[in-house]
């Protein structure tokens, strides 16, 4: 049995015998299927040929994101505040060097995702750091591996621990959330955005999806 993993999105399945048939983060309009078709991988291949860089991005702020790039590239973002790290978004990849890495730098008390395509590998790191992964109750049916860590939130907010705000946008999935930071950016506040909201790259504006 395995935990299978669509090589296209990142997104890991509940565990089967053989790999899915479909993945349905990829057929819908919104993801897109690769020219050679539907193919699948595992953690421990993953873990053969790629490791995960961990890297500040500004004080309290880290990002985590695997080399070579998995899927569409994911990266996942750990706020770190004395109430409890908060896991941003997530990735396919968790080996032992990253949970060692994240361990080192307060563990992760709670999982926060913005939409399906970073659904990933969360109910691996969700157990690895015994946190609950909160995702917006209307994308629930994007789901594909079920499991007891997943609280699913509902209406327009959702207060965290220390000052974060889970605020559901919609747009790109009609539960797509980003998380504001009130104490981010030297305290002026700092909104994680997905691609919910993209900064444009002149970096004047930012774009909607
Ligand atoms: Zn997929
Ligand atoms: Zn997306």
């Amino acid at each position: 049995m395995n935990n299978y993993i669509c090589v296209t999105c990142g997104v890991q399945y509940a565990e089967s015998e053989e790999p899915p048939e479909h993945c349905l983060i990829c057929e819908d309009e919104r993801q897109y299927i690769g020219p050679n078709g539907q193919q699948w991988t595992t953690l421990a291949e993953l873990r053969q040929g790629h490791r995960n860089l961990i890297q500040p991005q500004e004080p309290g702020l880290i990002g985590i994101g695997s080399d070579p790039a998995i899927a569409i590239g994911q990266r996942a973002l750990l706020v770190q505040q004395a109430a409890g790290n908060v896991l941003w978004d997530c990735i396919s990849l968790l080996d032992e060097a990253t949970i060692r890495a994240v361990k080192g730098l307060g563990g992760i008390a709670a999982i926060a995702i913005s939409h399906p395509h970073f659904y990933s590998s969360m109910v691996e790191w969700a157990r690895a750091f015994g946190a609950p992964i909160y995702l917006h109750a209307d994308d629930r049916q994007w789901v594909m591996r079920p499991d007891p860590a997943i609280v699913f939130w509902q209406g327009e907010q959702r207060t965290l621990a220390g000052g974060l705000t889970l605020a559901r946008c919609g747009g790109h999935f009609a539960g797509g959330t980003v998380l504001h930071w009130a104490g981010g950016a030297g305290g002026r506040g700092a909104l994680l955005s997905g691609d919910t909201i993209q900064v444009v790259s002149d970096r004047r504006y930012v774009s909607f999806m």
